[in-house]
């Protein structure tokens, strides 16, 4: 923004306030640059795509030539580059922004506004003259490219156009532009992208994650807030700004709806407060009605996404809606035509029929990135929109939810949680609930209180209760599965004693001196650094296993190695299937690993790899014949390897191990886990349960379940299995989330090992380190890490 514009701007919309009839003079056309000016092409051209530099060429152009934008940058991404926002309002309302984040503190916190009683009032003032605060975030997932393009488009009308609707926007809102919330990725697509056009590949994913470290996950990281991009926008944008609506743009699959708007399909985690619910069903279902009255097409509601995980709604657990939009994708840039017989049934809707929560049908034909866009970019003004038409009630509504928050207690209510200072991996659940804005109280008597009636007290229960998720059938009575996963409770995850206590509550008198409210740590990262979880460090260290066919689950445990600074090495599918288990230390010196870690991931994925033709033939054939050759090789001769969930049943299939999985091919009517904690039992003489509780959680996730083969076909006897954990016979194995079937489990083996020539195979029946939260089983991955013992 160039200030003596902005003074000047402020001058002229000072006079035009005084004489109704004076013209709204905005900023100067000709020197706001369009976005084809700086990158070369209109964003939504076919086969183009920007590098981040280019995005952020375009919008330091913009803020140094209108008066309406102020751009800047908040932090360094996971591979060092620029994290950035553009501000976006007014040119009178740039000049304000300390005043009216004051205002949107205030409003959020109505203990900040005295005694109760006049608290209405005041806030009634405040919502006077505050403005709708919107965040519109693009591009956390890098193949969804139309997001990061449009967010150029969205600024540049915002910068540029004089229309009405637009001034209404910029003197009623002030709007948050993150073009992309994983800017590493733009690139990695954009490289990828060009690397395979015109070639058989071009229009694939690339095969690499497109986070340095989580991939698609990084969408799932809202409450644990592990990646140093959610820490700033957590931190520096919700924290900050505390918007009233968050517009989170993606795009879905090629076959399915050409958009989903809210509201979300059931279940609605109860912790969200009814006033969400009520804001995101009425904005949803408005901008759909206009779309379709404008004439597009294929647009479902109330369908596919639910609202269950805060992992993917920050904003939900902070009074503001979270506006999921989902396009549907192209090949990246590349368009490609559908017929509409390859329209495919979502959950909840039918894109080849018209229903109450879709509509009207799309007939299918050409799909561009422009069509991508243009969805993208008209949801996008419509919501700008409603939230500068309704400014006052969804300033209401935001205040109506802080009043709800804060109020006392009655008795019988539940006050708050106690929790117990158990260990030094409470120090994760301290950070990740004083980051998401909630006060802990230190007790007298060592533990901390967790009230209530606070603003976020939502938040911290959502994360401190156990989650029972509701057992929802479709019309065949087939269970519908849960958009992610069922089951976020930490003190579980990450073995905390938590005790839910009632109104009325007497706290233990804080000691003097060291008592003092938790406050929200701004600029400190939340550091997973915690000494009694980290493993102790080895002469010799693990690889990880790569494959082709890129996993999440290896770049969650390469960022917990990474945190941790514990040393390991990378193996790729090539390597391994070449016989390569060596590493090189420098110069002329190698080593070889002792341990392989093989990432959760399907069996077949891991065996077969990309299929033929679908991708270049360096990355096709998985592991195949040859490297399970290898792999067995390597453990005969003195090696460890060690299968995470679902890699387990590549080891069994391919190592021909006595074991069966007792859920293999069981209908989900029979047994159904997908993600929730179950509780298992440990033999604690064994050296890979050393110094852990007898009991223990796992996190199950399509996860198998173990029972020995006593006359195998294989070499292995049955005899070479030990099994560490189990199920217990005795109890049920659901502590939170969704398990059915749970019978069928009782006195299974969940952590098994087994010895193989000189080596050893240890096999997960569940991700010990589960998207870097499951802290209470990492022990057991760690110990599992050493040579024979
Ligand atoms: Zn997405």
């Amino acid at each position: 923004m160039r200030r003596h514009i902005a003074s000047l701007l402020l001058f002229v919309s000072l006079l035009s306030s005084v004489s109704l009839t004076t013209p709204q003079i905005a900023s100067n056309h000709a020197a706001i640059p369009a976005p084809e000016e700086v990158l070369g092409f209109v964003p939504g051209d076919d086969r183009k795509l920007a590098s981040w530099s280019q995005i952020i060429e375009y919008f330091e152009r913009l803020d140094q030539s209108s008066d309406r934008v102020k751009f800047e940058t908040l932090g360094r991404t996971s591979m060092n580059k620029p994290f950035v926002m553009a501000t976006i309002s007014s040119p009178a309302n740039l000049e304000k922004l300390d005043e009216y984040k004051q205002i949107q503190a205030q409003l959020a916190d109505p203990r900040k506004l005295g005694a109760p009683a006049a608290r209405d009032r005041k806030a009634a003032e405040l919502i006077a003259r505050g403005k709708s605060i919107v965040l519109i975030t693009c591009g956390i997932h890098s193949t969804e490219v139309g997001s990061y393009l449009s967010s150029t488009l969205i600024a540049h009308r915002l910068a540029s156009s004089n229309e009405p609707a637009i001034q209404k926007i910029l003197d009623n809102t002030i709007v948050l532009l993150v073009p992309s919330l994983n800017p590493d990725g733009v690139d990695i697509v954009k490289d990828w992208y060009e690397k395979t056009l015109g070639t058989p590949y071009e229009g694939t994913d690339p095969p690499e994650l497109y986070h340095k470290y989580t991939g698609h996950d990084n969408n799932r990281d809202w409450y644990a807030f592990t990646q140093v991009e959610t820490q700033l926008t957590v931190d520096k944008i919700h924290n900050v700004w505390r918007p009233q609506i968050v517009h989170d743009i993606h795009q879905q699959g090629a076959f399915g709806s050409r958009l989903f708007l809210p509201p979300y399909m059931a279940p609605v985690e109860p912790n969200v407060p009814r006033q969400i619910v009520e804001g995101y069903t009425q904005l949803g279902d408005w901008m759909a009605g206009e779309l379709r009255a404008k004439g597009f097409e294929g647009i479902t509601t109330n369908s596919t996404y639910d609202a269950w995980t805060p992992a993917r709604a920050y904003s939900h657990y902070h009074a503001g809606v979270r506006v999921l939009s989902e396009t549907a994708s192209a090949r990246i840039a590349s368009p490609m035509t559908l017929k509409f017989e390859e329209l495919r049934s979502r959950e909840g809707y039918d894109p080849q029929k018209e229903g109450p929560n879709f509509g009207p049908v799309w007939r299918g034909g050409e799909w561009h990135l422009r069509d991508i866009t243009k969805y993208m970019t008209n949801v996008a003004f419509l919501l700008l929109d409603h939230a500068a038409e309704y400014r006052v009630q969804w300033l209401r509504r935001f205040y109506a939810i802080g009043r709800d928050a804060v109020r006392p207690r009655r008795n019988g209510e539940l006050y708050g949680f106690v929790i117990e200072s158990s260990n030094n991996c409470n120090e994760m659940l301290w950070s990740i609930l004083q980051r998401g804005g909630v006060e802990i109280t230190d007790q007298r008597d060592g533990t901390k209180l967790i009230r209530m009636d606070q603003p976020y007290g939502a938040f911290a229960k959502a994360l401190l209760e156990v989650q029972k998720y509701p057992n929802l059938r479709d019309a065949e009575g087939h269970p519908i599965p849960p958009y992610d996963v069922t089951a976020h409770t930490l003190p579980l995850l990450m073995n905390t004693a938590v005790r839910p206590v009632k109104a009325p509550f007497r706290q233990t008198k804080p000691k003097p001196g060291i008592a003092k409210p938790g406050v929200a740590v701004a600029a400190k990262p939340a550091e997973a650094k915690t000494p009694d979880c980290k493993p102790a460090s080895r002469a010799d260290f693990p690889a990880l296993y790569r494959a082709a066919m890129p996993t999440y689950d290896e770049g969650w445990t390469r960022w917990i190695f990474d945190n941790l600074s514990f040393r390991h090495g990378v193996l790729s599918e090539r390597e391994l299937r070449a016989g390569i288990t060596t590493f090189r230390q420098g110069p002329g010196v190698t080593g070889k690993y002792y341990t392989i870690i093989f990432p959760d991931q399907p069996a077949r994925n891991i065996f077969e790899g990309y299929r033929a033709g679908s991708m270049p033939p360096e990355l096709s054939g998985g592991l195949g014949e040859e490297g399970v050759k290898q792999l067995r090789a390597f453990i005969v001769q003195g090696g460890t390897v060690v299968f995470l969930n679902r890699a387990s049943e590549f080891a069994i299939e391919q190592l021909k191990l006595p074991l069966r999985n007792v859920v293999a091919g069981l209908p989900r009517t029979d047994f159904y886990v997908p993600g929730s904690i179950l509780r298992i039992e440990l033999d604690t003489t064994h050296p890979i349960a050393a110094n852990m509780p007898k009991d223990t959680i796992a996190w199950a996730e399509n996860s198998p379940v173990f029972e020995v083969v006593e006359n195998a076909s294989g070499d292995v006897p049955a005899a070479n299995v030990r099994i560490v954990g189990r199920y217990p016979a005795d109890k049920d194995p659901l502590l939170s989330g969704w398990l059915l079937g749970g019978e069928k489990i009782k006195g299974k083996a969940a952590l098994v090992e087994v010895m193989m020539g000189k080596g050893r195979v240890v096999l997960f029946g569940f991700r010990p380190q589960y998207r870097a939260q499951s802290v209470a089983t990492y022990p057991l991955l760690f110990n599992s890490l050493g040579t024979n013992p």
